[in-house]
């Protein structure tokens, strides 16, 4: 099967309220969709997340990176549809370049790969009338966590009422370092001791300073640590985890299947945040999951602030796939997003519980006229006539 064409939109997307962590604040979703469209006139959605400080990747260098270097492979490929074969096998054939030359300032071209894939995946299998359930088949229910914005002590502790007023069991607490103990009080006290918490300090500390906030904030009884340490030396997090009893979980260290080798290897934390957009889509990442498993690490499907309908369905399905994983974030749809992408909504229910997603390909509904109502930039390509 061909791939005649491809539309990306670099999007703007306004959120309900902003979003802080250490590292930034944003006020709207910035996903790059990608839209492909086979020779049969099957048509299918990926999204792509730039994060500077993850891997590197701006909306700009997304964007050249797609036009010059992944539509070329994909407009030169005849593709395989799935007719049942071994999942990972099946989609490390839709061989998608992601390398990144090491004077690019990219770690690897990892939500512009995962962008083209997703729209990959979701057109092949629309094709063949087949759900990525299918490929992938459901063996849990997902509940997803909360996710609480660095904002005033206050501001938290509203976030954390109403999630446990809508039944989350499970929530994630961004911290910057500044009044990290007031608010992991505040917000213990606001949702009682059956609610578990965990934290994430988006690279926000050294290694003595990890080492004291993990010991400050276990009174509060926290669940993990997500990459308090900036990305780099795997000893470093190794000293972390060897020095404290809360879980490690790696996030922004751990971006390539290179990157799992050399933490598990270092033995640098007990825990993996997997996000389709920063592991370069649905193959590798289960290949790192795969690794994660073996070694005994915990594996958390993580998810992009802001991520529309398809990153959530992709992730849902992810989730719902892998053998066992500690939490889940994503699917705030239209709980963060002004409007969400899909024709109907997304995002989980009472208890943090959603469904699992039954229709052909991701199993979301796109509607285009959005996609038109928010793109800062529309990028149409035309395969060459072959
Ligand atoms: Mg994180």
């Amino acid at each position: 099967m061909r791939i005649v064409e491809a539309t990306l939109f670099a999007l703007q997307i306004p959120f309900v309220e902003a979003f802080a962590h250490s590292v930034r604040s944003r006020s709207s979703s910035d996903s790059i969709v990608v839209r492909l469209r086979a020779e049969d006139g099957t048509v299918g959605y990926g999204e792509a997340v730039a994060r500077p400080y993850v891997t590197g990747e701006t909306v700009a260098g997304c964007l050249q990176f797609m036009e010059r270097t992944l539509w070329p492979a994909v407009q030169a490929t005849d593709y395989v549809p799935w007719a049942g074969q071994e999942e990972i096998a099946w989609l490390g054939s839709l061989t998608l370049p992601a390398e990144a030359n090491e004077t690019s300032g990219v770690v690897a071209w990892h939500g512009s790969r995962c962008g083209f894939e997703l729209a990959l995946v979701d057109c092949l299998l629309k094709a063949a009338g087949v759900s990525l359930g299918e490929l992938l088949p459901p063996r849990h229910p997902v509940t997803y966590s909360g996710v609480i914005t660095a904002s005033s002590v206050e501001g938290a502790v509203k976030h954390a009422k109403r999630f446990k007023q809508f039944g989350l069991p499970y929530l994630k607490v961004k911290i910057t370092g500044e009044a990290d103990q007031e608010r992991l009080a505040a917000i213990r006290a606001a949702v009682g001791p059956a609610v578990s918490l965990r934290v994430d300090g988006n690279g926000a500390y050294s290694v003595e300073g990890a080492i004291a906030t993990c010991e400050a904030l276990a009174e509060f009884h926290i669940d993990s640590a997500e990459q308090m340490i900036p990305r780099g030396d795997p000893q470093a997090l190794a000293t972390v985890q060897a020095a404290t009893a809360i879980s490690q979980m790696a996030d922004e260290s751990l971006i390539t299947l290179a990157d799992a080798q050399t933490l598990i290897a270092a033995k640098a934390c007990r825990g993996f945040n997997l996000r389709l957009a920063k592991c370069g889509g649905l193959g590798p990442t289960l290949a790192i999951a795969e690794l994660a498993q073996a070694a005994g690490i915990a594996v958390q499907v993580g998810c992009q602030v802001g991520e529309t309908a398809i990153l959530s369905a992709a992730g849902r399905h992810l989730a719902a796939y892998l053998p066992e994983i500690s939490f889940c974030e994503g699917s705030y749809g239209s709980l963060l997003l002004r409007e969400d992408l899909s024709r109907r909504p997304i995002h989980f229910g009472h208890r943090g519980l959603a469904k699992p997603l039954k229709g052909p390909g991701l199993g979301v509904e796109i509607q285009d006229a959005l996609l038109e109502k928010y793109a800062q930039q529309t990028i149409s390509l035309l395969a060459k006539a072959v």
